[in-house]
Formats: structure tokens, C-alpha cells, sequence
């Protein structure tokens, strides 16, 4: 797999220096999880923000609501047919509204201080590339840029001289344990897993696992389709090529270890012997917090972390043989290529199906495993040159696992 190694762009970069004025800010994916955390930050630092763009795919009240709130100059919503709502709902409130795939990259492409590129999955690829290209800074949530386009969009960051900052908590805690280090220093970067809801259950259970018991993550309160991904450890696989493109290291310098209490995210193991680790209570605020603010800080509302209270942190081995999904990184990295694009896309596929109640959850990981077998026998994981052979190897992996679909129901 191919990666782009510069030490100096992207998230290992110094930061911009903060201005004194309020930031520019656009948030595609307004109304989710991400999105909706990092209105919540916004609105609690009033002069700190001026919002540019706010995005949403098909819930036009939510999105109308929160541009009212936060004076957005923009409010653009994916699904056309939300349209006709959206408009009428921000009629006469002075902010421009817009529909449609093409409007979303548009707004993407406004030059702004920041784009918080919250979108989930695949459909984030395009307007978050666009973001790329046109903000000094992207605040980068949508984990699928480097997971299905790797090289490709870090050498688009590196191209557009942006400053990549992550959001994925394990990742900005890498970020924040490398911190002013040099990275040829680095000999090995551990991410924390909870486990999921899973974590102790038996394979019998696990095979009778439902889309209910798989939407309880012990610890954070996120997304549907990552909440399914924490539950299979796909999350943590797809972590794992996260931070491959993300951090100057090689592929067998990245672990995982399970760390049900979530309050160590990440650490970074150095050549002295030393690791230093980012630590908080289980809460995307903070490090959505250190993606605006860095290389400063800004208040985040985040409980605060009680080591006493707590009394112990445990950690353990990643079980491979009930959690399958995990070891899919390992085997994304000896295909390399568009391997990661296959992959993601094929699980995105198989979540899907599990919500519906198509495929049992265990097929979520055996699917996306033999999508991107199928893929390599084919072919079909070279190297991509651009997005588009990112997005035409998605597509790939998104029929191979639907054709997959009956087999495994
Ligand atoms: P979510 O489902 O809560 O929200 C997704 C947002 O994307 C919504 O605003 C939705 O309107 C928009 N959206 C959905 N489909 C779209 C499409 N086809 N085109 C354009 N916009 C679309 O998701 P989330 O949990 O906030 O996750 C967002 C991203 O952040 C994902 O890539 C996820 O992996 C990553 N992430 C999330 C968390 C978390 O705590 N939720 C943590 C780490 C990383
Ligand atoms: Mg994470």
C-alpha cells in the first residue's frame, strides 16, 4: 500500500497561528453525532466562530435549525427532495439555501479557516476532498478519506498546502502524544478499543447478536453506522488504515489493545522506552475541541476525568478469532492499492444489511472479508492515481458485497 510519508504536511505540521478574529467555519454533516458536538462547542464560544456552511443529507428541519441558530451563511442539503422544506423553513432569514450532490461540493469548496468534515462514509469522499483544496484547515472526522483514498487524499492535503487535524479520537490522541516529537522517534502507535457491546459475550451470542443490542456502545454515543463498525471491531480495522496514512510509521508499527474504560485513547511508544499517552473521560468534544483549536485550546464541557473515582484502568488483547473484522487491516495492507476502498465500501453495504435484518451479524465481517478476496482476484486493487479510481473501486466493492448479500442471509 502506498502512502504519502512527509513529516512535515499534514497533521505533523505546525499549525496555523491563531488570528485574533472570529474563524470561518463550515460543517458538512451538520446534523450528526460530529456535527451536532461541534455546534455545541461552537455555541458555547460565541465570537470565537462565524459558520459558513452547514450541510445534512436528507433532515431539512434539523439543518434549518441549527443554520438559524448559528447564523449560517449557507445551509445546503444533500437529498433534492428535502429541498422545497429547507427553503421554506429559512425563507426570509437572509441564508442562502441550496440541494443536491454538486451544491454539497460547491459549499465544500468555500475558502474557509476550517471545514469539520463530518459526513459518514463513502458520500464524504467528494465534498471533503473539496474542502481540501479550498480551507487553510480540515478538521477531519470522516475517517473513509484515508481509509478508502489513503494516498491519494493526503497527497491532495500535502498539494493544497491544508493542515489536516483528526478527529477520530484515538487519532487526535496520537496527534496530541506526538505532539512536538520528532516522528523518526515513533516506534510503535497503540489505539484503544472499548471492545464494543460484545466484548465478553460468547460466540453462540454473538451470532444471535441484534441491530439493538449492537446500538449500545459501552461508552461513547455516536452514529449508527460506527456504533455497528464498534461492535464488529471493523472500526478499529478501519482505524489501523487511518492511522497508517495519518502518521509517519509502517504498517507493523501500529496495535490495538482493548481498553474497556475509554479513557486512554492512543499512545505513542518512542525509542527511549517512553509512551506517552492522551487521556479524558469518553467524550468526542474534546477532541473535536483540539482539532479547532490546535495548536491551542479551547474549553470543551467534557466531564472531567477522576482517576480516584475510577480506581482502575484495565486493558487486554484484542480477540481476532471472535472479532474477525479486526484482522481485515492486516490483509488491506499486504493488498494495498484500492484494497481499503473495497473494503470500506463492502462494510458499509453489509451494516446496512444488518440494520435491516437481512444478514446476521457475524456476516457483517465474513461479507466484507470475501468482497475484497473477490476484488483481489479480480484485479481490481491497484494503485489508484486519482478519486475517481478511489470511487470506481468503491462502487466495485459496494456490488461484489451486494451480490454477496443473498448468500449470506
Ligand atoms: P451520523 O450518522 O451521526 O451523521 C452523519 C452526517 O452526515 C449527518 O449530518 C448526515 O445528514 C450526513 N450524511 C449522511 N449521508 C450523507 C450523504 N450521502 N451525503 C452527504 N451527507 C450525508 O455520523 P457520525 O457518527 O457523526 O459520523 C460522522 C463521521 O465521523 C463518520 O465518518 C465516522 O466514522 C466519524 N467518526 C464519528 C465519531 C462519533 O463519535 N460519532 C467518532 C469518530 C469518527
Ligand atoms: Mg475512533
Amino acid at each position: 500500500m502506498q502512502k504519502v510519508m512527509d513529516i512535515d504536511s499534514g497533521v505533523t505540521r505546525a499549525a496555523v497561528a491563531h488570528e485574533g478574529r472570529a474563524r470561518r467555519l463550515s460543517v458538512l454533516g451538520a446534523t450528526g453525532s460530529v456535527g451536532t458536538s461541534t455546534l455545541d462547542l461552537v455555541a458555547r464560544h460565541g465570537e470565537a466562530f462565524e459558520i459558513e456552511v452547514l450541510t445534512a443529507q436528507t433532515n431539512a428541519g434539523a439543518l434549518a435549525d441549527l443554520a438559524l441558530k448559528h447564523h449560517a451563511r449557507l445551509a445546503v442539503i444533500g437529498d433534492e427532495r428535502a429541498y422545497p422544506e429547507l427553503k421554506s423553513r429559512l425563507v426570509g432569514s437572509g441564508i442562502e439555501v441550496a440541494a443536491g450532490p454538486a451544491a454539497l461540493i460547491e459549499a465544500a469548496s468555500r475558502p474557509v479557516d476550517c471545514v469539520m468534515a463530518a459526513i459518514v462514509g463513502a458520500a464524504g469522499l467528494r465534498p471533503t476532498f473539496a474542502a481540501a483544496r479550498a480551507a487553510r484547515r480540515v478538521a477531519l472526522a470522516n475517517k473513509e478519506c484515508l481509509v478508502s483514498a489513503g494516498a491519494v487524499f493526503m497527497s491532495a492535503i500535502k498539494d493544497a498546502g491544508c493542515e489536516l487535524l483528526p478527529v477520530d479520537s484515538e487519532h487526535s490522541a496520537v496527534h496530541q502524544s506526538i505532539g512536538g516529537h520528532d516522528p523518526k522517534f515513533i516506534e510503535r502507535i497503540v489505539l484503544t478499543a472499548s471492545g464494543g457491546p460484545f466484548r465478553t459475550a460468547t460466540d453462540a451470542e454473538i451470532a444471535a447478536a441484534t441491530p439493538e443490542q449492537a446500538a449500545r456502545h459501552p461508552n461513547f454515543s455516536m452514529g449508527r453506522k460506527i456504533t455497528v463498525d464498534s461492535a464488529t471491531l471493523m472500526n478499529k480495522c478501519l482505524e489501523l488504515i487511518e492511522a497508517y496514512h495519518l502518521f509517519p510509521v509502517a504498517a507493523d508499527q501500529l496495535a490495538v489493545v482493548v481498553h474497556p474504560q475509554q479513557i486512554v485513547h492512543g499512545f505513542v511508544e518512542f525509542t527511549d522506552g517512553s509512551v506517552i499517552a492522551q487521556m479524558g473521560t469518553p467524550d468526542m468534544r474534546t477532541p473535536i475541541a483540539s482539532s479547532l483549536a490546535w495548536p491551542a485550546r479551547m474549553a470543551a464541557p467534557a466531564a472531567r476525568l477522576d482517576l480516584v473515582r475510577l480506581g482502575a484502568l484495565t486493558f487486554e488483547a484484542p480477540d481476532e478469532k471472535r472479532f474477525p473484522a479486526l484482522g481485515l487491516a492486516r490483509r488491506t495492507f499486504e493488498l494495498g492499492g484500492t484494497a481499503g476502498a473495497v473494503l470500506n465500501a463492502a462494510n458499509e453495504v453489509a451494516v446496512e444489511a444488518f440494520l435491516a435484518r437481512q444478514i446476521p451479524f457475524p456476516a457483517i465481517a465474513a461479507l466484507a472479508a470475501e468482497a475484497l478476496e473477490e476484488a483481489a482476484r479480480r484485479g481490481r486493487v491497484d494503485e489508484p492515481a486519482c478519486l475517481d479510481d478511489v470511487i470506481a473501486a468503491d462502487e466495485e466493492g459496494r456490488a461484489l458485497a451486494r451480490g454477496l448479500l443473498r448468500r449470506y442471509s
